[in-house]
């Protein structure tokens, strides 16, 4: 929807203002849009663009040297006058006649046409050029009924770098029109949009589905389908373009992905990424590619992807300088965009030999699959209760706790997947891959804590109760170097610490392992029901600290649920099968305290 307005009437012509005001020195105001400022060079073919405004940066966002000269701006998906198209064509006119270009919709051709035949009569040499790359609009043997959508960015970009580098009339028109012919696009929409001061959408996608075909405005798209993966999305766009390619077409095109308004760049990219290996499997070079928000619909979910087929002298003007508020090129390049690159095969390589470089004993491959074993309890103790860490990391941090230490764990666990490993050699890899994975604080903090009890246990070795609790403590105190956190700062370090301590208490006294595990996890878990009484004085939930007053901390409380479900598995698996008589597999669970009133407080 449509938040920030003040009278929706006034909308266009307040947006039209703040963005000349945001982009001091490049445009100037006329009655019904916008010129370039300083005016292009005398005696230069002006490109006049236009439409509809709620599609910026089409058109206003586009003009600038090597775009457009200027843009008519009608209403919100309104066609604009043929008195603005006039006012705005005679404002950028520098003597060398002007050239039109607009998508091909019924109402700007009307006005745009009207204002062509009123122009000419006034003795101003002027021609058009309409934007018609929508294939799914009409069947490719009618083509000049399609409309135009993010095509329109080829064809004024086309038309105005021959304008910026002086070519005349005739010609700047004659390479507007090649452009439309060789440019095709496909959109889908996911959802709708909404106009200034509407309450509803204009128009919907049912959920779930997503429409092909779908135009800019709503009108109706070819077929409803189930959403799809970014992968098949790609095909859906890839496929009916690559079956219209032009004839006398090369191996080189421009490709432009482009979201609607309300799909994220990062959403963009990873669409990107999969049509730009669709389109080199076709065999096809992407040249000077586009990623983003070049056609919107106000605040529609969609996306559209748009084939220029080039030949030399498109790509030279493709690849020419522009610098529009919403299209700069340095130029002249020649990007080219192939198959996502692969990891250097070194780096990978490199990191496995650093793992495995110390031949593993048999006693160490032993602990190793024990090692395995418990990062899978981690693992499925955490996920079982992934949504209440995320409950709990969003009372004042940012709710990715539990997922982002289900997605460390699973890293872990798949790193673990080598049986030939001895246990230092796994713990480090596992470390990296939980690091590597998780990412966010505790992603780096027990990546590193992973890896510091690989490195203490060392392949060799003897893993003996006292020197395990030797290393306990050694990856603590790593963990506590590398985040800086003092005790009472409400991080997982209070559970830890209170573990540790107690670990190597209970091993100094001779305990036998299992029942040590059992007290330090039991001394985990309260020290993690203590930390609600705490403010934190670390990681993001520092600046809301007061709001986490109440609650105990996200680390301490998924550190305290490791520590007792390795506590459980060691007193019944290999570690702790020859001593009997635990009581902790019918320990309680630590309690949460998040609920939805005093997560609303503020
Ligand atoms: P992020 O804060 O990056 O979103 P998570 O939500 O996965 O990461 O983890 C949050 C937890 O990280 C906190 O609950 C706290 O226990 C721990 N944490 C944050 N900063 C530190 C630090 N400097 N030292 C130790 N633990 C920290
Ligand atoms: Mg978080």
């Amino acid at each position: 929807m449509t938040r920030i307005h003040n009278d929706p009437d006034r909308f266009v012509d307040e947006a039209l203002e703040g963005l000349v005001l945001a982009h001091p020195g490049r445009l100037r105001r006329v009655d019904g849009g916008v010129v370039r400022d300083p005016a292009a060079a005398r005696g230069h073919a002006a490109v006049v663009i236009g439409g509809g405004s709620g599609h910026y940066p089409a058109f206003a966002g586009l003009v600038g040297p090597g775009v457009a000269t200027a843009a008519v701006c009608g209403n919100i998906f309104t066609s604009p006058s043929s008195a603005a198209a006039m006012r705005v064509a005679r404002a950028a006119e520098t003597g060398g006649g002007v050239l039109f270009s607009y998508g091909n919709y019924a109402g700007d051709v009307l006005h745009f046409g009207e204002a062509e035949r009123r122009l000419r009569a006034e003795g101003m040499d002027v021609r058009t050029v309409l934007v018609t790359d929508d294939v799914a609009s009409a069947p490719a043997d009618q083509a000049q009924k399609r409309r135009g959508i993010a095509g329109d960015l080829c064809v004024f970009r086309i038309a105005g770098a021959a304008a910026e580098r002086g070519d005349d009339l005739d010609e700047v028109e004659r390479l507007a029109r090649k452009a439309n012919d060789r440019t095709r696009s496909l959109g889908v929409g996911f959802a709708g949009c909404t106009l200034p001061g509407a309450d509803s959408e204009l128009f919907t996608v049912p959920d779930g589905m997503m429409s092909v075909g779908l135009g800019i405005h709503g009108e109706p798209g070819i077929r409803d389908v189930p959403l799809q993966s970014a992968s098949r999305l790609a095909r859906t766009l890839v496929e009916p373009l690559l079956a219209e390619r032009p004839a006398g077409a090369g191996e080189r095109v421009c490709a432009i992905v482009n979201g609607l308004g309300a799909v994220k760049y990062e959403e963009l990219f990873v669409l990107f990424r999969d049509i730009a290996g669709e389109l080199s499997a076709a065999g096809l070079e992407i040249v000077a590619p586009v990623c983003g928000e070049l056609v919107t619909s106000l605040d529609m979910a969609g996306v559209s992807l748009t084939l220029l087929w080039l030949d030399d002298e498109l790509e030279q003007l493709w690849t020419a300088p522009a610098d529009a508020p919403a299209f700069v090129r340095r130029g002249p390049l020649r990007e080219s965009a192939g198959a996502a690159p692969e990891p250097r095969d070194e780096e990978t390589a490199a990191v496995a030999d650093a793992a495995s470089a110390v031949p593993a004993s048999e006693r160490s491959q032993r602990h190793a699959r024990e090692a395995a074993r418990l990062i899978r309890v981690a693992h499925d103790a955490v996920a079982e209760r992934s949504g209440e860490l995320g409950d709990l990391d969003a009372v004042a941090g940012d709710g990715d706790h539990g997922t982002g230490m289900v997605r460390g764990l699973h890293a872990a666990l798949e790193a673990s997947a080598d049986t030939a490993a001895g246990a230092a050699a796994l713990l480090v890899r596992a470390g990296d891959a939980w690091s590597d994975e998780a990412g966010g604080t505790s992603g780096a903090l027990w990546g590193a804590a992973l890896v510091a009890l690989g490195e203490g246990l060392g392949d060799a070795d003897e893993a003996s109760p006292p020197h395990l609790a030797h290393i306990v403590d050694l990856a603590v105190g790593r963990l506590a170097a590398l985040g800086g956190a003092e005790p009472g700062d409400k991080t997982m370090l209070d559970a830890m610490l209170p573990f540790a301590e107690t670990l190597r208490q209970a091993v100094d006294r001779a305990t036998a392992l299992d029942r040590a595990l059992d007290e330090a996890a039991a001394a985990a878990e309260h020290a993690a029901s203590a930390t609600a009484a705490l403010r934190p004085r670390r990681g993001r939930s520092r600046p809301l600290a007061e709001r986490s007053v109440g609650h105990p901390d996200p680390g301490a409380v998924s550190f305290a649920i490791i520590a007792r479900a390795v506590a459980d598995a060691a007193a019944t698996g290999p570690a702790g099968a020859a001593t009997e008589g635990t009581s902790s597999a019918s320990a309680p669970k630590i309690a949460l305290t998040v609920t939805h009133e005093e997560e609303e407080r503020t």
